[in-house]
């Protein structure tokens, strides 16, 4: 069967964020970094730059807890687990044991084939997103959705920035009372933000969902199951394109602005668009489109929101007027190529 795949990349002005801090040393609560190699026009090489990043796990644990969410507001079966945002996935034998499911033993590869089956039945969460049962015969499920580090934009470098805030928790009338309050009654804290033209990138693999793959590749869920799990899984999308993701949110909430994006809806062969580290992504993903379409024999349709100077949207390129257009427009999209690749049912 041809896949019907759905790609996404954005780039988003945000400020002052504290969106995922990787250690603290003292009080001093660092922002994750990461080292990006880029080509620097000045010295006309390639040079490597340490700046700020929100790593992948921190984006596909948002997109998990949407896609509960979003799943359980469909009726669609998600587990106890999983809704409360502990993204254990049966990762742990104490959770099969409390949930009675069967735990394979070795040589029972039968019994493996079912716990797989369970398990990408019973959550919406697990079946999308994959998962590694630690049983003598593992049962693994590799995610079908795909996510990495939201890094600053390469044209935009110059503008990533971290810098230390000082904090203080002030208690007067704990003056002397423990070691947290000692005698000036204050409690010092740093807490490094970042500023930057971030951009990131997803895909998500629709025509796997709802499919065991590990013991025999077969459908475990009916036609229209499939169908609402995957819209679910797109309208997830959302979430991460507006920012609703990453940690600290309660008191660093950042000034976030999404600027550009593109998505493409690819029936046949999986079409990743380009990443947004320069503002011509948009223009550069539609320019392969027809080549792509020709080499593997695939249909695919590109959509673009623009809020960004600079950002050129080809006349072919559907554009979106909002960020929410933008997502219906994918998931009306992708929802008519998978009833035509899964047939009339
Ligand atoms: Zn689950």
């Amino acid at each position: 069967m041809r896949k019907v795949w759905v790609s996404l990349a954005w780039r988003a002005l945000v400020n002052v964020e504290a969106l995922n801090m990787a250690e603290s040393v003292g009080n001093y609560v660092k922002h994750r970094r990461a080292p990006l190699a880029f080509y620097d026009e000045a010295s006309g090489c390639y040079v490597v730059k340490y700046v700020p990043v929100v790593s992948g796990e921190s984006l596909a644990h948002a997109y998990q807890v949407w896609l509960a969410e979003e799943a359980s507001n469909a009726g669609l079966s998600v587990c106890g687990l999983c809704r409360k945002g502990e993204l254990v996935k049966h990762g742990a034998r104490v959770v099969l044991q409390d949930e009675k499911l069967p735990t394979p033993g070795r040589g029972e590869v039968d019994k493996a084939a079912q716990l797989e089956e369970l398990l990408i039945k019973n959550c919406v969460v697990e079946d999308v997103c994959g998962f590694l049962v630690p049983t003598d015969i593992p049962v693994k499920r590799t995610s079908l959705f795909y996510v990495g580090y939201m890094v600053p934009a390469h044209d935009s470098l110059r503008a990533a920035v971290m810098d230390p805030q000082f904090h203080v928790r002030h208690a007067p009338s704990l003056i002397g009372k423990g070691e947290e309050f000692p005698e000036t009654g204050q409690a010092l804290y740093y807490v490094e933000v970042a500023s930057a033209v971030y951009t990131a990138s997803a895909a998500l693999d629709l025509t796997g969902i709802g499919r065991a793959s590990t013991f025999g590749v077969r459908d475990v869920v009916g036609r229209d199951e499939k169908l609402k799990r995957a819209e679910a899984a797109v309208k997830s999308l959302y979430y991460l394109l507006v920012g609703m993701f990453g940690a600290k949110r309660t008191r660093f909430m950042p000034n976030y602005k999404l600027l550009s994006a593109v998505a493409a809806v690819s029936k046949g062969a999986p079409f990743n668009v380009n990443p947004g580290h320069s503002r011509s992504f948009v223009k550069e993903t539609f320019e392969r489109v027809g080549k792509f379409a020709e080499l593997t024999g695939s249909s695919v349709e590109v959509f673009a929101y623009a809020r960004e100077e600079g950002v050129e949207v080809p006349g072919e390129v559907k554009p979106a007027g909002s960020p929410e257009e933008f997502v219906k427009m994918v998931l009306e999209s992708s929802k008519k190529a998978l009833g035509e690749v899964l047939g009339s049912g």
